[in-house]
């Protein structure tokens, strides 16, 4: 099964792929983690994304692709995958159905995660990441016990630099300018399944499960 998580930054994407992973056996990937890992490695193509992530616009499409279409190829891709934050856009979109029509294969469906604007300013600058096993948390909507640490292994929480409030305004634009024209996208291959993206953790999880049949 090849899924799609669609959604706003801050929709949940990440932590629901976290589980659906579990659920299903099929890797999440991550366009994002790619591009951080990248930089932390301090290879050309992350210096590269570095200065577009700092701004909260857009990557080159070729470099996402290019990612994207190595990674699927990946041994463990086989049963299917998840993408998380690819395609961001239309070109991305037409350019990941040549590449899989290519490939003779196809995305079986869309998850749109829906989440009301005014809700994720605070959703993202609260977030909080464990640098040791990438547990997820929120200062404010789910606190770890002790400040700063993680509660599954005790690492140390950060934040991602791209939460600060000037760069969220802006990845919050670009969604609503170049990503959400998605839904229409998929909406016309009849792939879109809508969840909606409030509320409890699990009983998100329990919405996601049930359109995926
Ligand atoms: P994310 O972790 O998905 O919120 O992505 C963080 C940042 O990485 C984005 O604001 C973009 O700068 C970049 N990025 C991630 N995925 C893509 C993509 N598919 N196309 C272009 N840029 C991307």
């Amino acid at each position: 099964m090849n899924i799609i998580l669609l959604g706003p930054p801050g929709a949940g994407k990440g932590t629901q792929a976290k589980r659906l992973i579990d659920r299903y056996g099929i890797p999440q990937i991550s366009t994002g983690d790619m591009l951080r890992a990248a930089l932390k490695e301090g290879t050309p193509l992350g210096l590269e994304a570095k200065k577009f992530m700092d701004q909260g616009t857009l990557v080159p499409d070729s470099v996402v692709i290019g990612l994207v279409k190595e990674r699927i190829q990946k041994p463990d891709c086989a049963k299917g995958y998840m993408l998380d934050g690819f395609p961001r856009n239309v070109s991305q979109a037409e350019s990941l159905d040549a590449m899989l029509g290519e490939l003779k294969q196809r995305i079986d469906h869309v998850v749109s995660i829906e989440v009301p604007s005014s809700e994720l300013l605070a959703r993202l600058t609260g977030r909080r990441t464990c640098r040791a096993c990438g547990a997820g948390f929120h200062i404010k909507f789910d606190p770890p016990k002790k400040d700063a640490v993680c509660d599954k292994c005790e690492g140390e929480l950060y934040q991602r630099d791209d939460d600060n409030e000037a760069t969220v305004s802006s990845r919050l634009q670009v969604y609503e300018g170049q990503t959400k024209p998605l839904i229409d996208y998929y909406e016309k291959q009849d792939k879109i399944r809508r969840v909606d993206g409030v509320g409890d953790m699990n009983e998100i999880f329990g919405l996601i499960v049930k359109v995926l049949g």
